[in-house]
Order: C-alpha cells, then structure tokens, then sequence
C-alpha cells in the first residue's frame, strides 16, 4: 500500500464541466487508477442499478492499494447492495407521498425543490437513490410552478435540493435566485450541494459573483463525511463562498466503515471549523434498499456520539438525528440516561 496520490489524467484546471464529463464511470478504470484488483472491488450488477460516478479530484484523495479506504467506500458499487433486509426500502422517507410538482414540503415554513436530478457523484447510500426524478422536477417550465406554489404557500425558507442544484449553470442559478428574492415572504435560500467537497472547481467565478449579488441570504448545507474529503481545493473552494457572504454549515451521515469513530468526526468537525463551515446534522442512515451495510446500529451510535459531546466544544458537535416520515422536524436522537 502506497500513499502516492493518484495521477490524474484531466489537467488540473479543466472546466468544471469538462471535469464532470471527464468523470470516472468505469469500475475496471476506478480500480486501475488506485492499483487494486478489479475483482475484488466491485459488482456490476449494483452498478447497473445505480452507476458508479466519480469525479478525478475526488479519485485523487483516495489511497492507492486500499480496498477500504473511506472515500473509495462511499462511491464504489458492491454485491452487499443486493442483499434484501427487511426495513430497508425503496422510499425510506416516504417522499413520494410529500412531493409534488417537484416540491417537498414536509415541515413548517420550508420547501425543498428538486431543481435537477443529476449529481457530480453517486453516493451508494444515498436515500434518493430510488428517486423518481423524472416526474418530480422542480425544474419543469422553469420553474414557473414551482415558484407560484412558493408565493401561494408563504414559503419562508428555500431548499435547493436534487440531485445537486450546483449541476445547474451559473445563469439557471442566477435568474432562478433573482426570482426566488421577488418572493415577498422568502426570507432565506438554502442549497443543499456535495460539489465543493467533490468538485471544488465548480465553485467558479461566476458562481461566487452571483452568490455575492444576491439579494436574498443564502445558506449552503455541504455534505462531508469523513475529514480527508477536505484538501486544500476544497479549502480553497470553501473561503471562497464565505468570501462571497455565505453561510456555510455541513451535514454528515454516519457509515459503518467510514466515519463511524470518534475520532473521525472529531476530526471532521475540527477541520469544518478551519474552512469556516459548522457541523449541522450527524443523520442516522436512512434505511434506502442497498444501503443496509452502511449501517451503524443505534447503541453504537449513541456511544460515538457520546464521546463526541466529551471531546468537542458544543458548537463543533452536529445534531444527531434521524428523519421519521410524518414527524414534523428531523427528529433528535435522545441520549438515555
Ligand atoms: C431535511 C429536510 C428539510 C430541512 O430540514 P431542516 O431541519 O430545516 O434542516 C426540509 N424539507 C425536507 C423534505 C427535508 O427532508
Ligand atoms: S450527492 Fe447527494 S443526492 Fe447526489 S448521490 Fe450523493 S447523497 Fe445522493
């Protein structure tokens, strides 16, 4: 096992759209890439289902030779997603039930869009695997409906969501932020993105101008795992947001096999702090058909969480919660005595 990082074929500074087509969609190529055995790394029957997609610059931050490196766990496909446990289904957040038009609303005075349903990665446990995103966009007419049901509605809070919202261009962003600001009770946008953490070039110029124009605060919800998903890209990518005014927390799910140690999301958090970013929600696997493997019961749980709150000053620790369908917020893991 070697820690030479991995050599990367796209030039360093390619568009981030070149970066995205460049990506790596190939298991033979991903285990190639990090000197491991095809065989004993992926099953193609997962990758069907859900395909293997990975960004070069976030390939470039996983060891070579190590089969369990953490970064590699989240993205590559493995014959455990066809294990079938019972619990474990294909709407876990009964999302279907909440979405219409393409619009989520499940709790009091926010909505969650789903503006695209394309990613710049495919996380295996990712609850929206199963997502019908082609009858539920958001996107649809340009988002004309969408935004009339949020002035209808008295939305307070908008939740760009997906897929990743970033995958739009910066002008489908811009004009979209310009009308979301006419919205006289809109107090707040909020974009839900892993493209800083998997894609650090997407955070361009014109995107940082945009979001320095806006009129309207925005809150960017990035979603990191595991502290070594941070390199100096990612740093730079993460100044450069708050540069432009903007609110920057994070969110993380707990996974078996990745991050679920304290010393990790300690970790985690510590280095959050130094890019700016605060820990927001530590999310409990949602049960999604595929994911089970990833699951870290709720005993264990409890106990690195535990140790969290012993290490940690209280702003670095994320809220450990978990989301029951019907409830009206995330609901917050209780400590028992
Ligand atoms: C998680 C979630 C939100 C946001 O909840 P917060 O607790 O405000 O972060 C909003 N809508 C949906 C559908 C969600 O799943
Ligand atoms: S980036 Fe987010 S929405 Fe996309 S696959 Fe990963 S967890 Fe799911």
């Amino acid at each position: 096992m070697t820690n030479d990082p991995v050599r990367l074929a796209t030039p360093a500074r390619a568009s981030w759209q070149q970066q995205l087509r460049d990506a790596v969609r190939d298991v033979a190529e991903l285990a190639a890439l990090l000197e491991l055995p095809r065989d004993a790394i992926a099953a193609d029957a997962a990758a069907r289902d859900f395909p293997l997609l990975v960004p070069r610059a976030y390939i470039a931050r996983m060891k070579k030779g190590d089969p369990r490196d953490p970064l590699l766990l989240q993205v590559l496909p493995t014959a455990l997603e066809a294990v079938e446990v019972p619990g474990f289904t294909h709407d876990p957040l009964s999302e279907s039930e909440f979405a219409e038009a393409g619009l989520v609303r499940k709790y009091r005075d926010r909505s969650l869009l789903i503006t695209t349903g394309a990613c710049p990665v495919h996380c295996r446990y990712c609850f929206r695997r199963s997502f019908p995103y082609a009858d539920q966009l958001a996107a649809r007419n340009d988002f004309a409906d969408a935004l009339e049901r949020l002035a209808r509605d008295g939305t307070k809070e908008a939740i760009l969501s997906g897929g990743d919202p970033l995958s739009l261009g910066n002008a489908r962003l811009a004009s979209l932020l310009e009308r979301l600001a006419e919205l006289p009770a809109l107090r707040r946008v909020r974009v839900h993105t892993r493209f800083p953490i998997v894609l650090p070039d997407r955070i361009d110029r014109g995107l940082v101008a945009l979001l320095e124009r806006a009129r309207v605060d925005v809150v960017i919800v990035l979603h990191t795992n595991h502290p070594r998903e941070i390199d100096e890209d990612v740093a730079g990518a993460l100044r450069a947001l708050r540069g432009a005014g903007v609110t920057l927390l994070n969110q993380s799910v707990l996974l078996r096999g990745i991050n679920d140690d304290a010393d990790t999301l300690a970790e985690l958090s510590e280095r959050l702090f130094e890019c700016r970013t605060l820990p927001y929600y530590l999310h409990l696997l949602d049960p999604v058909a595929g994911a089970a493997h990833f699951d870290v019961g709720g005993p264990r749980a409890e106990a690195i969480y535990r140790e969290l709150l012993a290490r940690l000053p209280g702003y670095l620790v994320p809220r450990l919660v978990r989301e029951i369908p019907g409830q009206a917020s995330k609901t917050p893991i209780r400590l028992g005595l």
